[in-house]
């Protein structure tokens, strides 16, 4: 057994302290949203693959060193058979303030009850339009109507928070904010509209001619909509602005147009086992290989986890104008 040292907080080399971890459980997925995936994946095989024992395993270990807040995501989660009862183990875990899942929706109308008993508390879910031809489009694979009884089937469990995540692209979506916005503010739940970020070479649009910075999204809300800036911090990427008159909280995750790397508290595990340092970076360390190397050895696996604070890079380096550095797709990386 090695001996970890009196300190265990994970800190990286500029004093960010990571107290968030996002979680790969699977790379695969019912849609294959243009912007995430190629239309011919090819998925990892098994043996690649984490099995739930070890997510479990390497979620204990982090929690033990002070994260806590876990996000699950994928690939599509709610397709990983025994996602759910992994959930509710994670969420069993000493020390862990918050789980939550980041799902397109598409199993929520038959999982949204069993989601909630797990323990999840905050579901985000993804929706780039209401409209079902671009939905199609867009999804390749999705149906806008299932996804849309999803909602209301969380809705109705009564979640603490639901936030609807829509990545806009110029010319596919971008006439749609102001329909989103109001889908929110009917429906009581928030939004996020995230910018493209250029993990993975796609094949249905060109990145730069589809990039739609956040500041127009704003313009074009403000059209329809007052948007009072809020104070509250989330400490995530997220700016967030209050739909005036409602409850719905409007945010912008900016990766090109407003860095927010400095208060960066997250690492990400793909489903292989990599700890990814940051998420337009390839830093990372192979926790699978510690964990295999060295089953039951706790500690090793937390001084593997310590050390990889060390390279943490200090920002992103998304440059939409070049062909992606990261060949990673989102789905493999935990969006
Ligand atoms: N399948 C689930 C979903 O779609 O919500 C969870 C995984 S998905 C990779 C997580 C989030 O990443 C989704 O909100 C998705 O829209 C977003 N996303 C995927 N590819 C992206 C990209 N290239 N740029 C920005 N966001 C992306
Ligand atoms: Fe699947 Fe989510 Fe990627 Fe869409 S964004 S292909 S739903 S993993």
């Amino acid at each position: 057994m090695t001996s970890l040292p009196s300190s265990t907080a994970l800190i990286d080399r500029f004093g960010r302290k990571v107290d968030y971890l996002r979680i790969s459980i699977t790379d695969r997925c019912d849609f294959r949203c243009v912007y995430c995936m190629a239309e011919d994946m090819t998925f990892l095989p098994r043996s690649q693959v984490l099995t739930l024992e070890e997510i479990y395993t390497l979620a204990h270990g982090f929690v033990e060193l002070g994260v806590k807040k876990i996000r699950v995501t994928g690939g599509e989660p709610l397709v990983r058979k025994g996602a759910l009862d992994l959930l509710a183990n994670i969420g069993a875990l000493e020390g862990l303030k918050e789980l939550v899942i980041t799902t397109n929706g598409s199993q929520l109308k038959s999982l949204a009850s069993q989601l909630k008993e797990s323990g999840v508390k905050r579901i985000n879910i993804s929706l780039d339009t209401l409209d079902s031809d671009k939905f199609k489009a867009i999804t390749r694979t999705g149906d806008l109507q299932d996804v849309l009884e999803g909602i209301q089937a969380a809705k109705a469990e009564g979640f603490e928070r639901i936030k609807i995540n829509a990545v806009i692209l110029k010319g596919r979506n971008h006439l749609e904010v102001n329909n989103l916005v109001q889908f929110a503010v009917d429906n009581e739940i928030d939004i996020s509209f995230i910018e493209e970020m250029p993990l993975g070479i796609v094949t249905q649009h060109d990145r730069t001619d589809a990039y739609y910075p956040s500041h127009l999204i704003q313009a074009d809300l403000a059209q329809q909509f007052a948007l009072i800036p809020s104070i509250e911090k989330t400490g995530g990427p997220s700016n967030y602005f209050k739909v005036a008159g409602t409850q719905t909280r409007v945010g912008f995750i900016s990766p090109h147009s407003d860095n927010f790397c400095s208060t960066c508290n997250r690492v990400r595990l793909t489903v292989e086992g990599r700890l990814l340092l940051c998420l337009g970076n390839e830093h990372s360390v192979d926790l699978k290989a510690v964990l295999r190397a060295y089953p039951g050895d706790s500690d090793k696996l937390k001084q593997a986890i310590i050390d990889a604070m060390l390279i943490k890079p200090e920002k992103h380096e998304f440059n939409i104008h070049e062909q992606p550095i990261i060949l990673r797709y989102m789905n493999m990386t935990g969006g």
